[in-house]
Formats: structure tokens, sequence, C-alpha cells
């Protein structure tokens, strides 16, 4: 079942998800949660979901990406973007374990933020321990966008949006990153994210 998404403002995504509890994981309750969070991300065309995203404050996430979500990029886009495919993962109770220092900029958009993209500097790969939907142990190892998105949906088990972490002044319509920013390259994000106010004087 497609779930209602739950937007910025709303206090439910300002608040700590608790843990899955053993118990928990495989009941009835969570399987149902897992397939229909699977489904509302399909629906809303994104790549994660965070359970908070759909109002259940539980520490679980949902991310996929996939060749039909990549269509709209050139084959350098991709690779500029580190893109690759990720099958469907389930995370319960993540835990960060290992970071990168290098670190990568671009422009992220949120399902619970329609309307909006901004650039937002990022590790470049992240390990990270959780629980699979089995509450079997899980490592995830993500680099370049999967890690993007990782610590997108992470950032929401705590209470944050990436609104928080970008840029202000990169901030852009929906309407105007297609516009200027959708076929920019990360070098050009970067640029972007560190540029001051043109002047025309
Ligand atoms: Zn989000």
């Amino acid at each position: 079942m497609k779930l209602p998404m739950v937007n910025l403002g709303d206090p439910l995504l300002r608040r700590r998800s608790r843990d899955v509890r053993a118990d928990e994981i495989q009941s009835d309750a969570i399987r149902t949660l897992i397939a229909d969070m699977r489904e509302t991300m399909r629906e809303f065309g994104g790549v994660g979901l965070a359970a908070a995203q759909v109002g259940v404050g539980l520490r679980l996430l949902v991310l996929e990406d996939g060749p039909e979500l990549m269509q709209h990029l050139l084959p350098e886009q991709i690779a500029d973007r580190e893109r690759k495919t990720v099958p469907f993962q389930v995370l319960i109770n993540p835990r960060i374990v290992g970071r990168s220092v290098e670190e990568t900029e671009f422009f992220e958009a949120c399902l619970s933020v329609p309307g909006l993209a901004g650039v937002v500097r990022r590790r470049r790969s992240l390990s990270v321990d959780a629980l699979d939907e089995d509450g079997q142990p899980l490592r995830v190892d993500a680099s370049g966008w999967h890690a993007r998105i990782l610590a997108h949906e992470l950032d929401h088990l705590d209470g944050h949006t990436y609104v928080e972490r970008a840029w202000p002044g990169s901030l852009t319509t929906t309407e105007n990153f297609v516009r200027h920013w959708a076929g920019a390259s990360s070098a050009t994000a970067r640029a972007w994210y560190h540029s001051p106010v043109e002047s025309d004087e």
C-alpha cells in the first residue's frame, strides 16, 4: 500500500526514531511496513525512504537505485555521480562504523521536501552495520551515490533533513534544478557550493 508522505515542518521529522526491538523485527506489522515503504518509495520515484517519512518513529530505512531511475542521465553524469545499481535493501537499527575522509558535494532532494533541491557535502564512502528484514547482521560498504543515499536516510532517523546540511545559497526549486543544474557535474556543484554572489558591477 502506498503510504502518505510526512513533509517538512511536521514534528515527526524532527524526532529521533527508536531502535526496532528484536521481537518486533519479523512481526506482521514490520513486514507490512517494509512492503509498504518499498511500494511508497517506488511510487514516488525515490531512491531511499526512512520510516519517519511515513510517520513511523523506528530506526528502519529502505533504499534502492536502478537503471530506470537513471534513465534521464547521460552515462558521463552517472559516472560523475558515482551512481550504480543498488538492489533493494532494508536496514534496521543501522550504525555507522566507518567513513571516508574524502567528501563529495552534489544536489540532493527529499520526498519529504517537495519542490526543492540543494547542494549537500557528504562523506564519499560509508560503512554501516545493521540488521536485515530477517534480523540477520548486515554490513553495507557504500560509496558514491549509494553512500549519499544512506547518509541522507540515516539523518532522517536522527530527526534531521538535508536542508539543515545544504548550503543555503544553493537551494533551488525543482523547476530551476532541471533548467540549470540537472546536467551539472559534481565539480560544478562543488564550485557552486563555494561560490560568492555574482556582481554586475
Ligand atoms: Zn529525505
